[in-house]
C-alpha cells in the first residue's frame, strides 16, 4: 500500500466511527476523544510543524495505544493533504501526495516477543513507516534518552515526535499534549495527543477499525513490554470470574466487510510466532483476551517489575 492510500483508509475508518449512532456511552465518549485528538493534530500541531516534510516523527512499538494514535495521525495527515490540495490552484487529480513513508522510531529496549517484532515489521509495511530501529544493548537496559539522541543524529530534521502516552500511564498524569523534552533529554517537542483516552476508548476504536492488532493482546496481555517483564494480565484469568465483553457491537459491526459481504465477527489479531506459542503453551487459553480488561488502574498488572 502507498502512504496516501493507507492515510485515506485511516481517514475512512475514523469518519465511519464518528458517524456511528448507537446508544453507547463508550462509543460517544470515544467519539469525543477522537474529536479532541483531531483538534490537537489539525489545529495545534500541523499548523506549527508540517507533517509532510520530516519535521514530525512517530514513536511506534506495535502497542495498542500507538496503533490507535497512528490510525488517527494518518487520518489527519490525509485530511491535511486533502484540504491543502483543494485550496491549490491545480485540480485535485493532478496533485500527488508528497511523502512516501512516515519517519518512525522504534526503540528495541529489551528482548522482545517475536510476535510483537513481526507485528511491528508487518504494520510498518501496511502503514508505510520508514522504521528506524535502535540498536539493542545485550546486557544493560537501553537508556531511552540515548536511543532518541541517536535517532535525532540520523534524522536531524526532526523537530517533534508523536507519542501515544495516556494520562493513566506511569508518569503520564501531569503531561501536556505539546511539551518540550526534559533537560536531560535530546531537545525536541513531545506531541502527546492521546493523553485523554482511557482503555474503553482504545479498545472500542481499535476493535471497530478491523485493522490487524498485535496477537499478544488475544492471549490475555493488556500492556506489552519485553519477554522478561510481561505476562498475561492476572485479572483476566478465566477461572476467577465471568467477565463480560463490552465491545460486542464494535466487533460485529467492524469497519469493512468480508468477501461474502457479511460482517466478520472475529477480531483481527496477528499470528502468534512459533517461539511464543511454545512460551505460552502452559497457560494458553487460560486468559480472556486483553480487550476484556477495561480498568485503567490494573492495565499493567501483567508487567513484572525488574
Ligand atoms: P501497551 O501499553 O499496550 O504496551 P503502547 O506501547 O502503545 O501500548 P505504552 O507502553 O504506554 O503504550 O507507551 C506509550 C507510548 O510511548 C507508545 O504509544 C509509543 O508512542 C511510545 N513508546 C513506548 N515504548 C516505545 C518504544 N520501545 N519505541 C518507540 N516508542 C515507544
Amino acid at each position: 500500500m502507498q502512504l496516501s492510500k493507507a492515510a485515506e483508509l485511516c481517514y475512512e475508518i475514523t469518519n465511519s466511527y464518528l458517524q456511528i449512532h448507537q446508544e453507547s456511552q463508550i462509543i460517544s465518549s470515544t467519539q469525543e476523544a477522537i474529536r479532541l485528538t483531531r483538534k490537537y493534530l489539525l489545529s495545534e500541531i500541523f499548523v506549527r510543524w508540517s507533517p509532510l516534510n520530516g519535521e514530525i516523527s512517530f514513536s511506534y512499538n506495535g502497542g495498542k495505544d500507538c496503533q490507535v494514535l497512528l490510525l488517527l495521525y494518518l487520518s489527519c495527515l490525509w485530511e491535511y493533504f486533502f484540504i491543502k490540495a483543494q485550496n491549490s490552484q491545480f485540480d485535485f487529480e493532478f496533485q500527488s501526495f508528497p511523502m512516501q513513508r512516515l519517519p518512525t522510531v522504534f526503540i528495541d529496549q529489551e528482548e522482545t516477543f517475536p510476535t510483537l517484532e513481526n507485528f511491528v515489521l508487518e504494520t510498518s509495511e501496511r502503514y508505510c513507516l520508514s522504521l528506524y530501529e535502535s540498536q539493542r544493548q545485550s546486557e544493560t537496559a537501553i537508556n531511552m534518552a540515548d536511543a532518541f539522541r541517536e535517532f535525532i543524529k540520523i534524522y536531524p530534521e526532526t523537530a517533534a515526535i508523536v507519542i501515544g502516552i495516556r494520562h493513566t500511564d506511569p508518569y503520564g498524569e501531569t503531561l501536556q499534549p505539546i511539551q518540550r523534552t526534559d533537560s536531560n533529554w535530546p531537545d525536541f517537542m513531545r506531541l502527546q495527543p492521546l493523553l485523554h483516552w482511557d482503555l474503553t476508548n482504545i479498545w472500542s476504536f481499535l476493535l471497530y477499525s478491523n485493522e490487524p492488532i498485535c496477537g499478544l493482546y488475544g492471549e490475555g496481555f493488556t500492556s506489552v513490554g519485553g519477554v522478561n517483564n510481561s505476562l498475561p494480565n492476572p485479572y483476566l484469568k478465566k477461572d476467577l470470574s465471568d467477565i463480560p465483553l463490552l465491545f460486542e457491537w464494535e466487533i460485529a459491526h467492524a469497519f469493512g466487510k468480508n468477501a461474502a459481504g457479511e460482517h466478520d465477527p472475529i477480531v483481527n489479531t496477528s499470528p502468534i510466532s512459533v517461539v511464543d506459542k511454545e512460551r505460552f503453551s502452559e497457560y494458553q487459553d487460560d486468559y480472556y483476551p486483553g480487550w476484556y480488561l477495561i480498568d485503567d488502574t490494573i492495565e499493567r498488572a501483567g508487567r513484572i517489575k525488574n
